[in-house]
Parts: C-alpha cells; structure tokens; sequence
C-alpha cells in the first residue's frame, strides 16, 4: 500500500472567526473546505505527483505470484491432514513392522496402539527423510517405577535420533533425558508435559542430515518440536544419533524408517501422520 504521506490530508487551520459573517452558512463553508483540500492535494514535489498506477506498479516489482502454495485440508485435532501420509490412525498396523522385520507385536486396542514391553521397538516399512511428524502419547495411569523406568518410550527419527518420551511429571531424572528432550543432547526449554493417563501431542519438524559423496558431514540434522502445542525444542542442532553412553558421532547414511522405542513401559501411541519435507 502507498504510506500515508502520499494521502492528502485534509486542513486543521480553518479560523471561523476571522472568515467573514457571510460564509458561516453551510454551503458557504462546505465550499471553503473543498477549495481547502485542492490547495493541499496540489503536487508539491515528484513523489507527490506519482499516479495511483505509478505507486501500485512500483509496489508490484515485490510481489510473488507463483509458485502457488497447494491447497491442502488442514485436518482437525483427530484427523490427518489431506496431503499426510497417515502411519496410524487406529485401524491398521500395515505401516509398520518389527526390529526384525517380523510382523508387530505391540498391542492394536480399540484404536490404540501399546508398547508390548520386551517385544523389542517397531519401525516403518518406508523409509524416510526429512519431516513434519505429529505424534499422541500416553503414559500408563497406573504410576510405576521412577526416573527413566517411568513410563519411557521414545520417538526415533531415522531410527537414529531420539526425542524422548517419559511421564515427566513429579519424576525427577537427568533433565536431558526428560519428556521432550532430544535425548542426552537438548534439555526441553520448558517442561510442558500433562499427568500419566492423559493424551499429549509431538509436533516435530525434523530435517534429516546432509553428507556429501564423500560420506562426509554437510549439514547435521535438527529439530523443532512442541509439545501440546508449546514450543520445547526451537530448531536444535543434533550432534549424531543417540547415545546412551559417550559422544555421539554421524555416520553417513540416507533416508531410514521411523521407529517408536520398547522401553519396557506399556506406553500407547494414536494419530501417526507425516508429511514428507
Ligand atoms: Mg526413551
């Protein structure tokens, strides 16, 4: 839009007083005014002179027009959005398969997929790069053990890249280990986890690494999630694949499936969707 010093503005100095008696009619005031105005809208230097046509085809030169964004459903708390591919929505586990590449054996109970602890994690069967991921989970109700041994599952990127899931709630542990953390590498900026038994949400955009022919690092992975809606991680470098022990070091290695963590918490997972970046 054209700033408001190319609009007239309209005078504030009219004196009644000092006009003579004959002009305080209407009519004779509205004509004062109107000749007002034309004095002030008179160009006064070549900015001012520019037509309406010149101002908008100057603006013009900034504006994009293509490419056009695609219109997609945005989707709903419950449902994907129409361009995601759906990796569970309660009524199939046909996305995904074991560590072994047996058929999954966590639990599919009434639309809710449960960690069968000690079956090992499940990965999908597509592989994967860089994404935006939502993911729900829950902790069990039924509080049990403490630290890591309470309700720990975890959410691996490429297989590799663990953000953490954890009742963290009156659970103190190491805070790089906590729910939301990108583990042992970035603490939560806050802890914006709700109580066992309750349904919380990931939003994770996940950029996967770079390497070059060579097999050398170009640019490593990172992360930005909310959780429940509250941004936790803000774009965070990560410094390799997860360790439980030690420095973490990248390995070259391309796309890779998604694969949710069996820590021996019968923690459950609903609306698994992604959209490929
Ligand atoms: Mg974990």
């Amino acid at each position: 839009m054209p700033s408001s010093r190319n609009i007239p503005q309209l005078p504030t100095n009219l004196d009644l007083a000092a006009m003579p008696k004959q002009l305080h009619s209407l009519p004779a005031l509205l004509l004062v005014l109107i000749l007002s105005v034309s004095t002030t809208i008179k160009p006064t230097n070549a900015q001012e002179r520019q037509t309406a046509a010149e101002i908008y085809g100057r603006a013009a030169i900034t504006e994009l027009w293509e490419p056009e964004p695609k219109l997609i459903q945005p989707g709903s708390a419950q449902t994907a959005p129409s361009d995601a591919t759906v990796l569970f929505d309660g009524s199939s586990l046909a996305a995904w398969e074991s560590v072994d590449g047996d058929e999954v054996q966590w639990l599919n109970e009434d639309g809710v997929l449960i960690v069968e602890p000690g079956s090992g994690l499940i990965k999908t069967k597509e592989n994967f790069g860089s994404v935006q991921l939502h993911v729900e989970w829950r902790t069990p109700a039924v509080v049990a053990g403490d630290s890591q041994d309470r309700g720990n599952s975890g959410i691996f990127l490429m297989e590799q890249y663990e953000l953490q899931v954890l009742d963290s709630i009156d659970n103190p542990t190491y805070v790089n280990g906590q729910a939301g953390s990108i583990y042992k590498q970035h603490i939560p900026l806050v802890n914006a986890s709700l109580g066992p038994g309750q349904w919380q949400s990931y939003d994770i955009v996940f950029m996967a690494p770079l390497f070059g022919t060579d097999g050398r690092l170009v640019r490593p992975a990172t992360f930005t999630v909310f959780q429940n809606g509250i941004l936790i991680q803000n774009n965070v470098t990560v410094q390799g694949p997860t360790e439980f022990i030690g420095k973490p070091n990248y390995l070259n290695h391309s796309e890779m499936p998604l694969a949710l963590q069996d820590h021996g918490s019968p923690v459950a997972y609903r609306n698994i969707w992604l959209r490929k970046l």
